[in-house]
């Protein structure tokens, strides 16, 4: 397997990684588990990962807050485009088998172009600048 498959495997997966890991806030009324007082408004804090309710004050890791509070919201379009994107890749491989990587040249600069987004990723190779 090439860098570059490897390198765009390893962003697809990120990606959906990311995707799957949304959640979406279940619209009704929250109730603080420690104090039982109801929630008015809350602050998610990414930086220490804690969800802050007020009034009472009391703190929840935002992981207990998502699974509590939110259902899994990942978007089926950016889904399907991973799904799809990594479907390309795998044609490239099946084709780099089939006929060896000379032959292969359209679909090679075709994964160029699917890790062009990626540019700025720090594993990413100028070589595959297409
Ligand atoms: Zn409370």
């Amino acid at each position: 397997m090439s860098d570059l498959v490897k390198f765009l495997h390893a962003r697809l997966n990120e990606s959906e990684r990311v995707e799957r890991g949304k959640f979406k806030f279940k619209p009704f009324q929250v109730i603080c588990p420690t104090c039982g007082e109801r929630v008015e408004s809350f602050g998610m804090q990414s930086g220490d990962n804690r969800t802050e309710f007020q009034p009472c004050g009391h703190i929840m890791s935002n992981a207990e807050f998502s699974e509590r509070f939110c259902d899994p919201a990942p978007d089926s379009f950016t889904l399907a485009d991973i799904e799809s994107k990594r479907r390309i890749v795998d044609e490239y491989e099946a084709s780099v088998r089939a006929v060896g990587e000379g032959l292969s040249k359209t679909l090679e600069r075709i994964l160029r172009l699917l890790a062009q987004p990626y540019a700025n990723d720090p594993d990413y190779l100028e070589e595959w600048r297409p």
